[in-house]
């Protein structure tokens, strides 16, 4: 079989492609893992802290914060599995965080401002 240098130019085979394909993968999975690892809001990681967890909904949860409460009655309300941003979320994900977040200003004495659930 002859090399790829030796072909210069040429287009990649089929099996250039595939084990690229391949590296692709391994080096995403890898990302995916990192990532998951030190993520304290995954509820399989293992940097979440469970005693901090106030609510276990289908797809997302309620907790406290892990840091310093930003306001009294600081809760966070986060998807169960690892989303690098919001504007990845599953429509269904989406909308129990958003009925979680209702519920939430439903809940709080009407002496506390709706803007400490954001
Ligand atoms: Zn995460």
């Amino acid at each position: 079989m002859e090399s790829r240098a030796a072909r210069k130019g040429a287009a990649p085979t089929a099996q250039e492609e595939a084990e690229r394909e391949r590296k692709r993968a391994i080096e995403e999975h890898r990302k995916g893992a990192q990532a998951l690892e030190g993520c304290r809001q995954c509820l399989g990681g293992p940097a979440f802290q469970r005693h901090l967890l106030v609510a276990l909904g289908r797809t997302c949860t309620l907790s406290l914060p892990a840091h310093a409460s930003l306001t009294e009655g600081h809760c966070v309300v986060s998807p169960s599995a690892h989303v690098a941003a919001s504007t990845l979320l599953d429509e269904d994900v989406w909308r129990e965080m958003q009925e979680f977040r209702y519920s939430c200003l439903n809940f709080l004495p009407s002496t506390c401002e709706a803007g400490t659930v954001l």
